[in-house]
């Protein structure tokens, strides 16, 4: 019978690297970034910096305010959003509006408009509602515009542009407990009252700027990726930036949304500064057209079908067929249970638990060295090919795909400088400061992510006040406290999308839609008992946030290790109860749906009171 140590030279196949020499280096990459400010070295967009967050695109006209009463407000008219409001509609809960900050539908790609902006998870999984509105996505990986149409599509399938108040953001939430209903009011001086309340929020919702001495001396022109100002740059998603053909650009970070905008801004700006703090590992994308004949044999529900088999696979589990068969599920066959099954059929017993560690290791070594390489035969000068190679295992930071991002880095005009995890050091009146050097700018882009990790009311922008005078900020203080996510006792009919206690998706929409599905099961329920409210007891919020506990640690020893980023808290995890992993569900999505469906499933209304 095979040894441990065939089998892992069968899985792997030839090792050309030192696993101890790399394991020292990532510890090496990660300490020169670990900082003891953490999240605190993120500035929050409010005074001075509230420009940052104003809307560039499309305010919705000027209009009276509100004071009226509706069945259900969803604030929010993003992903969560629409499919809260279209699930609902389906269900007949018709006297519904949505409530948005952006002058139209969309969210996320409402915003996110950067020349480049793509979805990065296989379009036939990730734009919601396919089906239902019987589309087909023209890419394998769909671009922004396309993707802000769908979502506008769908508001407009389910008449959610009825009705809703765009460009409007929520101020203030609060139950009235003599009358049974939520008061909202809006930045718009409205007034209304709601029986149930849906936050569709969005988890990354917030920009956020790096705190760096003399940001505020800078005199160019500065904006954030998620503002992109076409004012100044000209162009479109699809780049043309003509407006800075005389420029010389600097683009700070180098994360997911740098790796798509920084081959249009090489293209076009007449000098690009990179600013790098640490690289982002970057795979083949491989995007193309779809095919014609993609649709011919879909069979009903194909794509909550496809949208399973992403997610199994993504999750380590075992699936006789890729159907999406890309980067991600590459990662996951080779990083997960997956390839642990696989090494314990070639040694007919299960692996213990130091072996499938060790595979799992090696098995990360080796898909990052391919990385590495990829970063070496793409770019032409060796130093710059070598700043840009990450040293840290997979899923330290989110991966990222793309095939023209590193051969931007042998253009003449594009410059890597590359800080070596220490970031800007300052802004001057002309330019910034790296690694000592000055260099001057004629603008300042800020790629510096969203907040996370701060508490869930700041990245909203309003307190919600539940029964007898409760804030929300008070209650989710020392972390979150929920049932299955979506409410939290004395918040009667208020329910909560996204990363609060639920599980985190590579694929985010098929966790909105979960949640979609099973806020709508609960309100059809009160209906049909005659009721109006639903509210969860104290013990099943206990309950829960018990479970919770007893997965939590899930990961956390892994991502101690982690070189800083928004998935390990900036390097201090274990601290942070609103942490990216550490709000969320650590059994994983698989398990996390399962545990939903049965809850419907018993038809009990297990933790929940209606009256
Ligand atoms: P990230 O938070 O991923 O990246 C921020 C970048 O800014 C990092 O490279 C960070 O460096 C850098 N940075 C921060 N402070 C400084 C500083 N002081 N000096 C220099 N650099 C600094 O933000 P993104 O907007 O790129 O992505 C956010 C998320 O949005 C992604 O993780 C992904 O979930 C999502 N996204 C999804 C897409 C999709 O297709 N679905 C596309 C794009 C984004 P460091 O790494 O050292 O912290």
């Amino acid at each position: 019978m095979a040894d441990f140590t065939d089998v892992l030279n069968e899985t792997l196949g030839e090792i050309d690297f030192d696993p101890r020499e790399l394991k020292e280096k990532y510890l090496e990459e990660r300490d020169k970034r670990v900082r003891s400010d953490g999240n605190e070295q993120y500035i929050e967009v409010t005074g001075d910096f509230s420009n940052y967050v104003d809307d560039p695109y499309e305010r919705a006209p000027e209009r009276e305010p509100v004071f009226d009463h509706v069945d259900v407000v969803v604030v929010g008219g993003g992903f969560g959003g629409l499919l809260m409001g279209g699930r609902l509609r389906e269900a007949g809960f018709n006297d519904l509006r949505v409530i948005e900050k952006g002058g139209d539908f969309g969210g996320t790609w409402y915003w996110n408009r950067y020349p480049g902006a793509m979805c990065d998870v296989e379009s036939y999984c990730y734009l919601p509602m396919l089906e239902e509105l019987d589309y087909i996505p023209k890419h394998k990986y769909s671009f922004a515009p396309e993707i802000m149409e769908h979502s506008k599509n769908i508001a407009r399938h389910y008449n959610l542009y009825d009705n809703a108040l765009l460009s409007t953001a929520v101020t203030a939430m609060t139950w009235d407990d003599a009358e049974n209903h939520w008061v909202i009011e809006t930045d718009k001086g409205d007034r209304m009252t709601a029986r149930v309340v849906a936050m569709a929020n969005g988890p990354l919702n917030r920009p956020k700027l790096p705190a760096i001495d003399g940001i505020n001396d800078y005199k160019g022109h500065t904006f954030h990726t998620s503002r992109w100002d076409y004012d100044y740059t000209g162009g479109s998603n699809e780049g043309a930036l003509d407006g800075l053909a005389d420029k010389r650009v600097g683009i700070i970070g180098t994360g997911a949304t740098a790796v798509q905008c920084v081959p249009h801004l090489g293209a076009s700006a007449k000098e690009l500064y990179v600013f790098q703090r640490t690289p982002s590992s970057v795979d083949v994308r491989n995007n193309h057209e779809t095919p014609a004949d993609f649709a011919d044999d879909l069979e009903s529900g194909w794509q909550y079908a496809r949208m399973e088999n992403f997610n199994k696979l993504v999750t380590g589990a075992d699936q006789d067929f890729d159907l999406v068969n890309d980067g991600w599920t590459d990662i996951f066959r080779n990083l997960t249970g997956i390839a642990a099954k696989t090494a314990s059929k070639s040694l007919g017993r299960r692996l213990t638990k130091a072996e499938r560690g060790e595979l799992m290791e090696m098995a990360d070594y080796r898909k990052m060295e391919t990385i590495r390489r990829r970063a070496q035969e793409i770019v032409d000068d060796p130093e710059v090919a070598e700043a840009l190679k990450p040293y840290y295992r997979q899923f330290c930071k989110r991966p990222c795909f793309h095939d023209e991002y590193l051969p931007t880095f042998n253009r003449p005009n594009v410059h890597l400088i590359d800080t070596e995890g220490k970031g800007i050091d300052q802004f001057t009146e002309t330019g910034l400061i790296a690694n000592g050097e000055h260099i001057e700018l004629d603008c300042i882009i800020f790629a510096t992510g969203f907040e996370v990790g701060t508490t869930y009311t700041r990245r909203s922008g309003y307190d919600i006040v539940g029964r007898g005078g409760q804030k929300l900020s008070d209650k989710w203080k020392d972390g979150l406290r929920t049932l299955h996510g979506l409410q939290t006792a004395d918040f009667p009919n208020a329910f909560f999308m996204g990363f609060t206690q639920g599980a985190v998706t590579v694929n985010v929409p098929q966790t909105l839609n979960e949640q979609a599905v099973h806020v709508t099961y609960m309100l059809d329920k009160v209906r049909e008992q005659g009721g109006s409210t639903i509210e969860i007891t104290p013990d099943a919020e206990q309950g829960w946030v018990d479970e919770m506990e007893s997965k939590a640690r899930f990961g956390a020893k892994f991502r101690a290790q982690c070189t800083p980023g928004y998935y390990n808290n900036e390097g201090s995890d274990e601290k942070n109860p609103n942490g990216f992993f550490n709000a969320s569900y650590g059994a994983g999505p698989v398990r996390f749906f399962e545990i939903l469906d049965a809850w419907r499933e018993a038809d009990d209304l297990d933790g929940c009171t209606i009256f």
